[in-house]
């Protein structure tokens, strides 16, 4: 086994870690979306790790967008959202189940962030059971017709191209579910912001769609088949998640350490106390367990090997360990955690989502416990998306 980078993978996060100290950390203080920071980081080549170089990508596979995700979290999880927006759960979704046409008008807009997206899961009575959503899709010979509510859509309010799954059939449950990407410039299409916690440059939308249309070839995979395009979508999202977890968990670790190498009682500086030792360890043993789990789903995903199981362990444990680092860092800083000077607050707000977005954290344990039980397998073959992206056109 080699737990090595290769040296393209190390050159990417070397510049992403330059991009998130240069242009990152000195604007974090402003804790909300900044659009020209998104447009640099979709020149850096950032989101396109896992495209072919058509789309605008570099084709280093997931395991690179996993790198670079980490560091761009280690700064600021918020900008993090975007690696699931721009690339996983929006461009490579498109490029995976798009027909041609789609592939070209949507994908290397995204990739490049020249145009920001969206992903149209959650609603209102629809959020862990999906196969209950209830935004309606009717298919008018020439065109669709989508009427419905969506809730907590990252870059909701920004985006102009978004993924949106709908049913046509409540009663067939997840096998009445179509995907489609949709242009959110055009009536019937309407936001509002959510305020939130934590992530504040992540903007988050409520969205209604009244009478909002799309063209047939905007249809992902077959008429029905959204619940698979889903699929393949969350584990991707899960790469994404995951490593901005474990970005976190850093940022966490990192901070702690300087303070206390810093802060000093009862003569010493408190890093010299074995409690706070402990509470250093424990975050440090925890984020590099996370970091490996991340790293095997990303690899495994690169593989072209189904990664549902391992992808979902991953997610889970790197969503604890996340929430568990921000709370010592908290405690590592005593008062000052608590203090609006310093970031410590905001991991600590930032952290929770991790336990949330992208299937909770007992959605996960539901997976993995099903696996384990054997009541239902995780792993199944890896589905058969329309492939031909892999190959020049
Ligand atoms: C910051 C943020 C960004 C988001 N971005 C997006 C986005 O871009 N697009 C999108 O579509 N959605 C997005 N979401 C929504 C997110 O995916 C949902 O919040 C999540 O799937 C959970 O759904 P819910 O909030 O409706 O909770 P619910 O499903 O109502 O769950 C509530 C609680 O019940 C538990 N629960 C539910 N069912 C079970 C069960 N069977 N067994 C055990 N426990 C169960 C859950 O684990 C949870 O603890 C975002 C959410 C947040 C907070």
């Amino acid at each position: 086994m080699n737990f090595e980078l290769n040296p393209e993978i190390k050159a990417i996060q070397k510049e992403a870690r330059r991009f998130a100290v240069k242009e990152i950390l000195p604007r974090l203080e402003a804790d909300q979306f900044k659009r020209d920071l998104v447009s640099k980081m979709g020149e850096l080549g950032f989101f396109g790790c896992a495209f072919p170089f058509r789309y605008g990508g570099s084709d280093l596979g997931f395991l690179a967008h996993s790198v670079v995700c980490e560091e761009i979290s280690r700064a600021d999880s918020g900008l993090r959202s975007l690696f699931n927006l721009q690339a996983a759960t929006v461009a490579y979704t498109i490029m995976e189940w798009g027909t041609p046409e789609v592939r070209k008008k949507y994908v290397k807009d995204l990739v490049l962030a020249r145009k920001l997206g969206c992903t149209c899961f959650s609603e209102p009575n629809a959020g862990s059971d999906l196969a209950s959503m209830e935004t309606q899709i009717e298919d008018r010979g020439d065109h669709f017709l989508l009427n419905g509510s969506k809730t907590w859509i990252s870059n909701g309010t920004v985006a102009e191209v978004a993924v949106v799954y709908a049913t046509y059939n409540r009663d067939l449950k997840h096998k009445g579910i179509c995907a489609v990407v949709v242009e959110t410039d055009q009536p019937g299409w309407s936001t509002r912001e959510t305020p939130k916690l934590g992530d504040k440059s992540s903007p988050i939308a409520e969205i209604h769609l009244n009478g909002v249309t799309a063209p047939k070839k905007n249809l992902l995979g077959e008429w029905g088949e959204g619940f698979k395009v889903a699929m393949t979508a969350l584990d991707r999202g899960r790469i994404s998640v995951s490593s901005g977890a474990v970005g976190l968990a850093q940022a966490c670790i990192d901070a702690s350490v300087e303070y206390a190498n810093k802060r000093v009682q009862f003569g010493k500086p408190i890093a010299q106390y074995q409690l706070v030792k402990g509470a250093i360890a424990e975050m440090v043993s925890f984020t590099e367990a996370a970091r490996l789990m991340v790293r095997r789903g990303a690899w495994m995903n690169d593989q072209d090997m189904p990664f549902s199981r391992e992808i979902a362990m991953a997610k889970y444990f790197a969503g604890e360990a996340v929430v568990k680092a921000a709370g010592l860092a908290m405690e590592i800083h005593g008062g000052m955690g608590y203090s609006l000077e310093l970031p410590v607050e905001k991991y600590y707000r930032d952290s929770k989502l991790y336990q949330i977005g992208e299937g909770t954290a007992n959605i996960m344990r539901l997976l993995i416990a099903d696996d384990a039980l054997g009541i239902k397998k995780a792993n199944r073959p890896r589905l058969h998306v329309p492939g031909e992206f892999r190959h020049p056109e």
